[in-house]
């Protein structure tokens, strides 16, 4: 299954923005198995787990997730023989639902008013200790940063072959992202900048601002254990319709289909940007199929304030 997941294709972005022409280079995380970043934690957490003797041969998987952790871990998990049970707030993505019911999964929708996000961790620690489950809690397991500390930020090193950057940018779901690639790039160019993106209306980092937002992946309602907010040198709080408006100028001008909080990434890259000279690296972790039902096939939104609306993507190419 490792030929399945990883070693993603690496694309270059040339955009202009504010009247200067810059770049950003973008893994595109939607050609692994089940279509996003996080086909690459569940199948490192399950061999890890396996070498570790935590996760036995048919030992169900219990997890709290906003949608991709889920449908990676019910994907893998009908491969290899664990029973999956999902957890999840009732406000993400029809389509996130039915991918994790058609691999075999049981789904359950937990609401604002029953506790939201951390009821489906609450829920899942208990369902866990009840049949003696599998608990991966992506957003405290360390092997979650190390997975992309060790593949994606690897991988992103060997493509970029020594190229200046001047940052690495990407949103805030368990964290894993932007620590373990954060941690690594950090490393290879001690120079770079760091930028979290979360949204506006979930800017737990900056204003302590919790409330309903659209971006779905990023932003669950709390920090989670995961983030060491040291390493952070920046943080964008990024309006959700922004960040739709984005993905869908990315769908319409490069013909790339994206997610959401691809479109959030690609503002906080171009927001990044306007400090450093030198390319920023992003993520898009998914595509656009799972926000069909989404505002994210509404028309073009306009309005001028708009980063989306103030960037001209210009072409991309493959490195
Ligand atoms: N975008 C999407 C669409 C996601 O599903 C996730 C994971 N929840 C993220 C971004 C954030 O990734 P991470 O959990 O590594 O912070």
């Amino acid at each position: 299954m490792n030929k399945l997941v990883g070693n993603t294709p690496m694309i270059k972005i040339k955009y202009r923005y504010r009247g200067i022409e810059k770049e950003v280079y973008v893994k595109l995380e939607q050609y692994n198995l089940t279509g996003s970043i996080k086909d690459r934690i569940a199948l490192y957490i399950i061999e890890e787990e396996k070498k570790n003797n935590n996760l036995k041969d048919n030992m169900p998987i219990i997890e709290a997730t906003s949608g991709n952790t889920g449908i990676s871990f019910s994907s893998i998990g009908a491969k290899l023989k664990h029973p999956v049970y999902i957890f999840m707030p009732n406000w993400v993505s029809k389509e996130r639902i039915k991918l994790i019911e058609s691999f075999g999964a049981k789904v359950t929708l937990v609401s604002k008013e029953e506790g939201g996000f951390k009821e489906c961790i609450r829920r899942a620690d208990v369902l866990s200790k009840k049949i003696r489950g599998y608990r991966p809690n992506q957003f405290s397991n360390y092997l979650n940063t190390k997975c992309h500390y060790t593949t994606t930020g690897k991988e992103i090193e060997s493509n970029l072959k020594g190229e200046k950057i001047g940052g690495f940018v990407s949103g805030i779901g368990s964290g894993g992202t932007l620590m373990g690639i954060g941690k690594r790039l950090k490393e290879a160019y001690p120079d770079i900048l760091i930028g979290a993106v979360e949204p506006s209306k979930m800017a737990l980092l900056t204003s302590g601002k919790i409330s309903n937002h659209k971006i779905e992946g990023i932003g669950d309602d709390f920090i989670p254990e995961l983030l060491d907010v040291k390493i952070i040198d920046k943080v964008f709080d990024i309006d959700d319709d922004d960040a739709i408006n984005m993905a869908r100028i990315i769908s319409r001008d490069l013909g790339l289909g994206v997610g959401i909080s691809s479109g959030a990434n690609f503002i906080g890259a171009v927001l990044l940007g306007d400090n450093t000279d030198n390319p920023v690296v992003t993520i898009f972790p998914d595509d656009n199929k799972k926000y069909l039902s989404t505002q994210l096939t509404d028309k073009i939104n306009l309005k001028k304030e708009f980063v989306s609306n103030n960037v001209k993507l210009i072409s991309y190419e493959t490195i």
